[in-house]
């Protein structure tokens, strides 16, 4: 079997040019080393882009249904390989098994939903002004797509870009974060197994210097982005500069929001998965709890319960509810954000510090926290956490319990539990988000479905769904004259 510990270029298990790598370990079992990665440099990104632009040359006019036939074989080689991707996933980057395999489900979804795209992949075709003469318009490919992306979906997220890409007949190099190279060179090789020709997806794998070096270089056509909105603002410039497409999805800070009439078992399951699941480390994770001061108490009262009984641990092991989080960046981030609440005066119900003990040494894990007793203004209310804490504000309404959502500078996803249809409906409209639920919590994304935010969270464009599409193609308006004759628009029409 092929060592996959290295980049994949045109086809081939290559080491980086230098031969530097850098070292991959387990964040829930330091003393567990998943490998040795290649530290790839901009000589490495350019044989990558050289064997994308080649390759683009053949895939691109394949016909899209004979594209959309490899990417459903890839839907079936994940199938196959579901457990052993979960479990190499749950080793690298720490969420539980049972989560890891839903995220390579959700690349098996996409990759049957963009198949099924090839057979679309709609223009349109209206009337012409003139007589004798056909209007229509066509999807083109764009050319070579540079993906960058975040360690916490290491399979679903570059599938959600890569599929759609692939679909248009575009070809691709993938930067996977340092964070989690294992999958991203087990997903790659699973898209080769399937029958990807060779240089159609290239994978170099590295540290951010890597993902700029693919972003400025001049045979990357678009980029496609998810991870932290800084480093989008920084990608965002480099492309405005050199006039190449970009999308991006970045962070968030979701409100869910509890009216008085709210069914409060139904919350608490909610606030559970969306506050805690993936250790809080999903762009979606429920981060604010914003709730109506006439259910604040008994609900609380619930929840300190219900979350004192998550069981933390390695999730490749049996029974754990929450793993770690990724490193020791992110500890002293989360460890940091809880003194600012401290600080700033609200008062931790739960948690607030590294969990310790047995095997929880070993590991990078914090304990769920909860903190009430905030306001709007605080910095815990605001940013981007990024770890198991929620924080709890209490509301007298539903227009305060909208301000409130509203007033932060992310708006990726949002929730509201109310049996009340008409604030349910005033909701989908009123809270500044690019996704709401009704009676769930901030996650749980299905891949024929648009996903992305507003704000600083995104640039306007969307995965998934059909609308992804939009971003992997080039409109071209073709008009045929039959007329035998030169018409002109404009003219030859008026008066
Ligand atoms: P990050 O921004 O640090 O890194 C993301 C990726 O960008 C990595 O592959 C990294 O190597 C690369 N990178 C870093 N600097 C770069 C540069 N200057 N140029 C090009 N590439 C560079 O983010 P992270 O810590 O890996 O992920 C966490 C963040 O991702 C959170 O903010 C989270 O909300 C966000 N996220 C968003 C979504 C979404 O769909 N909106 C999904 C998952 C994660």
């Amino acid at each position: 079997m092929a060592d996959v510990k290295k980049n994949f270029i045109n086809g081939q298990w290559v080491d980086a040019t230098s031969g530097d790598t850098f070292k991959n370990i387990n964040p829930a079992r330091h003393s567990d080393v998943v490998g040795d990665f290649p530290s790839s440099g901009p000589e490495d990104v350019d044989n990558a882009v050289q064997a994308a632009r080649d390759a683009f040359k053949t895939w691109s006019k394949m016909p899209a249904p004979a594209r959309g036939d490899i990417l459903r074989n890839i839907g079936d080689v994940l199938t196959e390989r579901k457990d052993e991707l979960a479990f190499e996933m749950t080793r690298e980057m720490g969420k539980p098994f049972f989560e890891t395999k839903g995220d390579v489900q959700e690349a098996i979804d996409t990759a049957y939903y963009a198949g099924s795209e090839t057979r679309r992949l709609f223009g349109h075709t209206v009337p012409s002004e003139l007589p004798n003469k056909f209007n229509m318009s066509i999807r083109r490919p764009i050319g070579v797509c540079g993906i960058i992306t975040a360690w916490n979906f290491p399979v679903a997220v570059p599938t959600w870009k890569m599929f759609p890409a692939l679909a248009a007949g575009n070809t691709a190099v993938f930067k996977p974060s340092e964070d989690a190279p294992h999958s991203g060179a087990l997903l790659v090789k699973a898209f080769h197994d399937a029958g990807v020709p060779e240089g159609v997806v290239n994978l170099v794998q590295g540290a951010g210097a890597v993902g700029e070096a693919l972003v400025s270089h001049p045979g990357i056509d678009a980029v496609s982005f998810t991870g932290s909105t800084e480093t989008g603002g920084k990608i965002a410039e480099t492309c405005g500069s050199l006039h190449k497409r970009v999308s991006l999805e970045m962070g968030g800070k979701n409100p869910m929001i509890v009216m008085d009439d709210a069914d409060l078992e139904l919350v608490l399951d909610g606030i559970l998965w969306g506050a805690f699941g993936t250790t809080g480390q999903r762009c979606t994770a429920t981060s604010r709890l914003i709730i109506h001061k006439a259910v604040h108490d008994e609900m609380l009262d619930l929840l300190v319960a219900a979350a004192n009984d998550l069981r933390l641990g390695y999730g490749n092991d049996d029974n754990v509810d929450v793993g770690p989080v990724i490193n020791e960046k992110a500890v002293t981030k989360i460890t940091g954000y809880i003194d600012i609440g401290k600080k700033e005066g609200a008062k931790v119900l739960i948690g607030g510090k590294r969990a310790e003990g047995g095997d929880l040494d070993d590991g990078w894990f914090i304990q769920p926290t909860i903190f009430t007793g905030v306001n709007r203004d605080m910095r815990i209310a605001r940013e981007e956490i990024f770890g198991p804490v929620l924080s709890v504000i209490k509301v007298g309404s539903y227009d305060e319990a909208v301000e409130v959502a509203n007033d932060v500078p992310y708006g990726l996803s949002s929730s509201i539990y109310t049996q009340d249809v008409t604030l349910a409906f005033r909701a989908m409209h009123d809270i500044e988000a690019g996704i709401t639920y009704i009676n769930g919590p901030t996650i749980g994304a299905e891949a024929h479905m648009p996903f992305g935010g507003v704000k600083q969270t995104g640039n306007g464009h969307r995965e998934g769904g059909w609308e992804v599409f939009d971003f992997y193609t080039e409109t071209k308006t073709v008009y045929v004259d039959y007329s035998g004759k030169l018409q002109k628009a404009q003219i030859d029409n008026v008066d």
